[in-house]
């Protein structure tokens, strides 16, 4: 079970992650599906690593205390480069979008998003919100790595056939 003791031992997020975070959310905020996302500072949160989260089955967390910090788990920390940006592009980015989408949801309900944090509440009030807007960023960078492979391919392909003339 999570508890706020898996987010004691934090760590800020190595610059080049962060930078990459930043670049995605971005990208994100930029559709239809992501527009709520100009509504909130995201580049004013901090993101932070909790490594006892790795105990917790939880990726994202918030606490009320630290409104604007948001802990992540860093599943792939010692994972080779290739596995690591899947990972960042399937699971972290989406899991800080849901994250976000709870901060857009304490500020645009105010005290009626306290009342849907209630246990058993939550489920079909905040998570089930959060988890809809999560499945769309997942699909959305689904897609953004679909169109970067076919570049690549195409740029492979293009590659070769220069090197036959
Ligand atoms: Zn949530």
């Amino acid at each position: 079970m999570f508890t706020i003791f898996h987010l004691y031992r934090n760590r800020p997020i190595p610059e080049r992650t962060l930078k990459l975070i930043w670049q995605h959310i971005e990208y994100f905020a930029n559709t239809t599906g992501g527009k709520w996302l100009q509504d909130i500072n995201w580049r004013g949160m901090e993101y932070r690593f909790a490594d006892l989260m790795q105990d917790s089955g939880v990726g994202g967390a918030q606490t009320v205390v630290k409104a604007n910090t948001i802990y992540l788990c860093d599943m792939e920390y010692d994972a080779p480069e290739r596995h690591r940006q899947t990972w960042e592009l399937f699971q972290l980015y989406p899991t800080i979008i849901h994250e976000l989408r709870h901060v857009w949801q304490m500020r645009k309900w105010g005290w009626r998003y306290i009342i849907c944090c209630l246990p058993i509440l939550r489920n079909y009030t905040i998570e089930k919100d959060a988890y809809r807007i999560q499945d769309a960023a997942e699909k959305f960078f689904l897609e953004l790595d679909g169109v970067r492979c076919a570049a690549q391919f195409r740029e492979r392909n293009q590659a070769k056939e220069d090197n036959h003339d």
